[in-house]
């Protein structure tokens, strides 16, 4: 076996190299709580390795260093993870705190449902379409935060869009506690009082007034609550050993392409000061935004504006999806009816 192979040549015990090269170990870790992709880490924490620049796989719940306060983050275009400023340091931490916390509690496959969800959400709300969100409270913490984390007018040189999801962090953090609590989810897909309970909890931590649950308007939190909290945590579209970086010697350098559309997002931002639209389409959302339930749209911009539509579009792909799931028993309410009965 290769791991037994390489302890002889560098003179490690197997068990010691599978703690760096996470390839080696056995059994495989569940990468579906690993992200895709390698990053650098926290530059301090890192700086004790006298091997030059070290890449890490993180899980998906570790976005920031809490002990050195820099921000990880979503991978992005091989940037490097930020020092908090002060202004913002505290909020940030004490949300990568209670994300922990919500890790322990309702383990990784739920929390990484329910942080997207949140990303996706706040992702919504902050965008200027059709013209600044003036009725979210929370937007205006976001851009005040966007200042400390990108200066205006140093966006050439501060800006990344992982900056932006560290924006709506503690928001995002703050919905995943409603979306994972079990009792919360009932209320979300329960009779007509528990959603508008459900309803008024989720908008009051955004600082939003109630819609009436009579609106069609687009709305992400009604969104989730109509076509997904009654159903499996979304999981990551790619894991580990199905990229190329996977057994490879050297990380991928990030291509041009990335490069450019960083550069590209970094203009936009230094004059419209919105971060939902990049949020919206930076791959990190991906697993939530577009569901395995969710009608397949045509192009990117339809598929965001579909994940906050109330409309299902149809929902040939959910019926489907919930006959293969029920008829193999994986939702968990019918396995109860089923039970009840014998
Ligand atoms: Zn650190």
């Amino acid at each position: 076996m290769l791991a037994d192979r390489l302890a002889v040549v560098t003179g490690r015990p197997a068990r010691h190299l599978g703690l760096a090269l996470p390839e080696l170990r056995d059994p495989a870790p569940d990468w579906t709580a690993w992200r895709h992709q390698s990053q650098p880490g926290c530059r301090r924490c890192d700086a004790r390795h006298g091997g030059g620049p070290v890449q890490r796989l993180l899980p998906h719940h570790h976005y920031v260093c809490t002990r050195h306060r820099y921000w990880i983050g979503p991978p992005d275009a091989g940037q490097p993870p930020t020092r908090l400023h002060d202004r913002v340091g505290d909020q940030i931490v004490a949300a990568q705190h209670r994300h922990n916390q919500l890790i322990a509690h309702y383990g990784a496959a739920a929390v990484f449902d329910a942080v997207l969800t949140g990303f996706l959400i706040c992702g919504h709300f902050w965008t200027q379409w059709p013209q600044r969100d003036r009725t979210t409270a929370a937007v205006r913490q976001w851009e005040q935060r966007a200042r400390w984390l990108i200066p205006p007018g140093s966006e050439s040189t501060t800006y990344s869009t992982s900056l932006l999801f560290a924006a709506v962090y503690p928001e995002a953090v703050s919905l995943a506690t409603l979306i994972t609590d079990p009792v919360w989810r009932q209320r979300a897909y329960g009779d007509t009082a528990g959603q508008r309970v459900f309803l008024t909890e989720a908008h009051r931590r955004l600082g939003r007034n109630v819609p009436d649950l009579n609106d069609k308007r687009a709305d992400p939190i009604r969104h989730w609550m109509i076509f997904d909290s009654h159903r499996p945590p979304s999981r990551p579209d790619k894991t580990f050993p199905e990229t190329r970086e996977y057994g490879a010697t050297r990380p991928a350098n990030p291509n041009s392409a990335s490069r450019e559309r960083t550069q590209r997002e970094a203009g936009w931002f230094a004059v419209k000061r919105c971060g939902g639209s990049s949020i919206l389409h930076h791959r990190h959302v991906r697993p939530v935004l577009a569901r395995d339930w969710a009608t397949q749209m045509a192009g990117m911009t339809a598929t965001i504006s579909a994940s906050a539509s109330l409309s299902d579009y149809g929902g040939i792909r959910a019926r489907e999806y919930d006959r293969l799931h029920v008829a193999i028993g994986e939702h968990a309410a019918p396995t109860m009816g089923l039970a009840s009965f014998v």
